[in-house]
């Protein structure tokens, strides 16, 4: 049984929304299917398909204008909210303390934080990929965090179409597991994220300790997004 978490992005309509939770509830999965669609559709009725944010304020409340906090998610029947996303890194100049300051916030509000972390293509050619995992998880997990996920996402990689070669995923993975064992999380799902597709999934899903995968684009549609979830049991 492997976990299936969707990005949406700024993409998509309720509508949009409404048509892939009916097309996914067709499909015969033991996987646990996750989409994370903006914020104004969070709060549909979505079956077996779990609901998640792609952000969360650093804040609980107050004047913080634009801002949603975890509560206010929670609050909508979502159960998962991505935090440390690469594009919040980029856009929102999110750091590592920032991203554990948001998974502790959607620890106490009941969500289930997926902790996205990756490394940029300069510090992939530095030679500093390990170095940025292990001072991601370091960084960005919450002291004894109950609950939460790993989304190991190179940053070169994400809507790029192109991938780390399978034994790049399998040593970084390998590399998490062992970081988190010794951090004390031994049973935490990692899945792999940036440019997963129809083609790449199942043997991407096949390498020890990729628990799931995080896909992006691919998720938009159920004709791209239903090959992915059917091609593992
Ligand atoms: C993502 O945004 O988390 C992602 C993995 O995007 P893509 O699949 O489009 O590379």
């Amino acid at each position: 049984m492997k976990i299936i978490a969707g990005n949406w992005k700024l993409n998509g309509t309720l509508h949009a929304l409404r048509h892939m939770i009916d097309a996914l509830d067709k499909i015969d999965t033991q996987n646990t299917i996750i989409i994370c669609p903006p914020y104004t559709m969070l709060c549909t009725d979505s079956g077996r398909i779990s609901l998640g944010a792609q952000d969360i304020s650093i804040h609980s409340n107050g004047a913080y204008t634009g801002d949603v906090s975890a509560q206010m998610v929670a609050d909508c029947g979502a159960t998962y909210t991505l935090v440390g996303h690469s594009e919040c890194r980029q856009y929102h100049g999110d750091t590592n303390a920032d991203v554990r300051a948001k998974a502790s916030h959607a620890i106490a509000a009941g969500l289930t934080p997926i902790i996205c972390i990756g490394e940029t293509m300069d510090e992939k050619n530095a030679g500093q990929t390990m170095t940025v995992i292990e001072q991601g998880l370091g960084e960005c997990i919450p002291d004894h965090a109950p609950r939460f996920i790993v989304a190991y996402e190179p940053r070169w990689a994400i809507g790029a179409g192109i991938t780390p070669t399978h034994d790049e995923i399998a040593q970084t993975h390998q590399f998490i597991a062992e970081t988190l064992t010794r951090m004390g999380f031994a049973q935490t799902p990692i899945l792999y994220g940036a440019s997963v597709n129809a083609h790449n999934a199942a043997d991407i899903m096949s390498i020890p300790h990729v628990d799931g995968v995080l896909v992006g684009g691919a998720s938009l549609k159920p004709d791209d997004f239903i090959p992915i979830i059917t091609s593992v049991k």
